[in-house]
């Protein structure tokens, strides 16, 4: 028995079923976007703990800054005593993602309570309770973020859900768009948008919209630019406010801070996890002063809101960020996976589609080379395949049929390739 097959039957003994095994891999170390496994196999990983070491695993200075702090103190609670490491963070934030005029942000622990707060502070200001989401979404596992996760395999027997959401198809141009072009596809979603004041939902009852601009857990999927523009006019026709979810998106992922930089179309308030913290459990609700004030004091907050640690773990990724321009690298990661996959899926019909913003990249298998038709039976081989082969890589979408690809990227070119090519032979394998 290897010490990684020891690690995973002492986990299926005492550890629920319910948290979920996406991939066989064990960790002793890790570094850079190196994962070494208990049994000492190196592994490259493409899956960045979920999108969460955009930065690599330990960086230097980030380790450093967890340490210095763990020296000084680890927590008093920021509602009771105010600690500069928040502060900080708070400023760094409100620097490179402005909303507006002014800015202000707060600090929580995961995606999911970012965006419980978002919705708790739209909703006090603008004194409306409805909120419209979209299929295909994810946005966590608490209450509020489970019910406006789209995918029913996250929530059997979880509800009853939370009330006054409401739910529009994602402008999924690759699935839905059919003989359409784009702006005819387009056109006709922010149609379907307009029409559900009529058909859905009250608008003036509706506190908020919330979008990911680049769906994650739904498969890597890009809103088109005009259709976000198309939001922001309908939000600020109807005093609503638009929110984005930048959980998976944000920190370099996709070039920039966040991917509505690269629409350059701004929401009132939007989300920030994973990247953020290089590993350690931080989250931002970022937005316009005016609103983030609107909610009442004591209303938003938690014991551990910003801990100290956390913070100054958020802040050193950040220098470490500007400093190694990591958005720029982005740009080069990006090119070089869907340069090799589109040479790829020239040859295979079952890739539909290579796809994503800057280094977030999704691999769409379909059957007979139709949208419509999601192949679900290959990524589970592939994921298998790739870790038998050194290599962490994870599946995405409604119907499993997505592979994204979430590698650091401080990657290096050679790891990269090399993670690339292990993936094209199981992609070979899998669909011949
Ligand atoms: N929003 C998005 C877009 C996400 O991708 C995720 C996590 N995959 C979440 C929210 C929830 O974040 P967390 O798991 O930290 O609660």
């Amino acid at each position: 028995l290897t010490k990684s097959q020891e690690l995973l039957d002492r986990r299926k003994n005492v550890v629920a079923n319910g948290v979920g095994v996406f991939n066989t891999a064990t960790v002793k170390h890790a570094k850079g976007a190196i994962i070494t496994d208990a049994d000492g196999n190196e592994l490259i990983d493409f899956a960045g703990g979920i999108g969460v070491v955009n930065a690599g695993h330990c960086p230097e200075p980030v380790v450093d800054a967890i340490r210095e702090q763990a020296g000084k103190y680890l927590h008093t609670s920021f509602n009771v005593v105010t600690y500069e490491p928040y502060i900080q963070l708070c400023e760094e934030l409100a620097e490179i993602l402005p909303h507006g005029e002014k800015t202000k942000v707060m600090l929580v622990s995961t995606g999911a309570e970012a965006v419980e707060n978002a919705i708790k502070i739209a909703r006090q200001a603008t004194k409306k309770s409805a909120i419209l989401c979209f299929t295909g979404a994810y946005h966590g596992r608490t209450m509020m973020a489970m019910t406006l996760t789209s995918k029913v395999s996250y929530k059997y027997d979880c509800g009853p859900f939370a009330p006054e959401v409401y739910r529009l198809p994602f402008p999924n141009f690759y699935r839905y768009s059919g003989t359409k072009t784009l702006d005819e596809f387009v056109d006709d979603e922010l149609k379907r948008l307009h029409e559900s004041a009529l058909n859905l939902v009250d608008v003036t009852e509706l506190a908020a919209i919330i979008i990911e601009p680049i769906q994650g857990e739904g498969g890597f999927n890009p809103a088109p630019q005009r259709y976000l523009e198309g939001l922001r006019s309908f939000c600020d026709e109807h005093g609503i406010m638009l929110i984005m979810d930048e959980v998976q998106s944000g920190f370099c992922r996709t070039g920039h801070w966040a991917s509505w930089q690269h629409y350059g179309v701004q929401p009132d308030i939007s989300t920030y996890a994973k990247s953020m913290g290089s590993g350690l459990p931080i989250a931002a609700v970022v937005g316009k002063a005016d609103i983030m004030d609107a909610a009442a004091s004591g209303s938003i907050g938690g014991t551990y809101i910003g801990s100290p640690i956390c913070c100054v773990a958020a802040s050193a990724t950040i220098k470490y960020m500007k400093d190694i321009n990591l958005n720029e690298r982005a740009v080069e990661v990006g090119n070089i996976i869907s340069t090799r996959l589109n040479n790829l899926k020239k040859d295979c019909p079952e890739i539909g589609d290579v796809r994503g913003i800057g280094a977030m990249i999704g691999i769409e298998f379909v059957k007979n080379g139709d949208p419509r038709q999601p192949n679900s039976e290959v990524c589970g081989p592939i994921v298998k395949g790739c870790a038998e082969h050194g290599l962490i890589v994870l599946s995405a979408g409604t119907y499993k049929n997505v592979l994204r690809i979430l590698s650091p990227l401080v990657i290096t070119n050679e790891q990269l390739n090399k993670g690339l090519t292990i993936l094209e032979n199981e992609i070979i394998k899998a669909i011949s």
